[in-house]
């Protein structure tokens, strides 16, 4: 399992998205055949945590969200079909509110990091 990274070459500056793996010797230019030396193993490793933290947001974020959606069409559902006396709940669409929320939170810092490396 790699990480994947955007690179660009130094040489014939093309980008492209390969995996840095751990144990790999050199960063390979596909293109005009450039290659570097790989980032230390602890570099990779800071990386690799950064993006496992970052999956566990997405995650959460996609959580919150299917509860919120949840909540809102159980309200929706729970509503009479005349509104003419809406049903006094207000726990469904709180939740529906703060899971929207929390989601949009959680989706943020889940998608904020992205590794570009020039070589
Ligand atoms: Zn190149």
């Amino acid at each position: 399992m790699g990480i994947p990274v955007k690179a660009t070459c130094s040489e014939c500056l093309t980008t492209h998205f390969t995996e840095l793996q751990f144990g790999q010797e050199n960063i390979k230019c596909l293109v005009c055949g450039h290659s570097m030396k790989n980032l230390p193993e602890g570099e990779l490793n800071q990386m690799d945590q950064t993006l496992k933290s970052q999956k566990m947001n997405q995650i959460v974020a996609l959580v919150a969200f299917v509860v919120a959606l949840g909540a809102a069409i159980y309200w929706t559902l729970g509503q009479p079909a005349t509104p003419t006396e809406p049903k006094d709940d207000i726990v469904a669409p709180a939740l529906a509110c703060v899971g929207v929320l929390v989601s949009i939170i959680f989706g943020a810092l889940g998608s904020r990091r992205r590794f570009i490396i020039e070589f």
